[in-house]
């Protein structure tokens, strides 16, 4: 990779293409791309050419992996770029064809910058036998992520993706997409990321205690406790 300092931007060329004038945040966010794909591929989550990734660059750009790619070999020059409505405006190839899932997520969540989409095989497993991860047996789980509900089956690429996630989007920040896969998003590729990781150790718990007999459920009042300590951690965290 050849760089080329400018007043505002540096001059990007990577295997002969010229990628034009990119400010160090695209870079950056380009290379976390890169690097949480192959962190998905390399865990199982996105076997082939499934998953995709997307980061919001501003509030008209969406930086997102493209069509039709292992993730475990995405390059930063592979990224594209488009707008708000999914239309391209940069890049050498087309974006995912869930863009549409990605933004309707950004569209109803403006504090959510980055979205993971994955088909982790446990947690894909749930969605497929449409059954939620809602049961309140994990502390860990309930403090950060959430007990994680179930979309109803949409045909993938379509619009009805994004209408299928709506009654979750106020309130969740991972959902299971039925017979498809998860979907998680926060503030950074490393939050959406962690969440894709959390749901799917949840879902193998869950699995696990299901052949051992049933996990004893957290009560009401455990339940509370919980919400004070998750928002006393929260503030720590932040
Ligand atoms: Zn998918």
């Amino acid at each position: 990779m050849t760089q080329y300092l400018t007043e505002d931007a540096i001059q990007i060329r990577i295997d002969g293409n010229n990628l034009g004038k990119m400010s160090a945040m695209e870079i950056d966010l380009r290379r976390q791309l890169v690097r949480f794909g192959r962190s998905m591929h390399r865990l199982g989550y996105a076997p082939a050419t499934a998953g995709n990734l997307s980061v919001r660059m501003d509030a008209h750009r969406i930086l997102a992996t493209p069509t039709g790619c292992s993730k475990g070999l995405l390059k930063i020059s592979d990224m594209v770029i488009v707008d708000t409505e999914g239309n391209k405006l940069s890049g050498f190839r087309n974006v995912t064809s869930e863009i549409g899932m990605h933004l309707a997520v950004y569209r109803f969540r403006p504090d959510v910058h980055a979205i993971v989409h994955a088909h982790p095989p446990v947690a894909t497993a749930f969605a497929a036998c449409r059954k939620p991860l809602d049961e309140p047996i994990c502390s860990e789980i309930i403090m950060t992520t959430g007990v994680v509900p179930l979309a109803a089956y949409a045909t993938t690429g379509t619009d009805e993706v994004g209408a299928s996630l709506e009654p979750f989007l106020p309130t969740s920040d991972a959902i299971l997409l039925a017979n498809h896969g998860l979907l998680t998003y926060g503030c950074t590729l490393l939050d959406a990321f962690m969440k894709t990781e959390s749901v799917e150790h949840f879902a193998k718990v869950c699995l696990l205690a299901r052949q051992l007999g049933g996990a004893v459920p957290l009560t009401k009042e455990d339940l509370e406790k919980l919400e004070r300590a998750r928002m006393r951690y929260k503030q720590n965290a932040s």
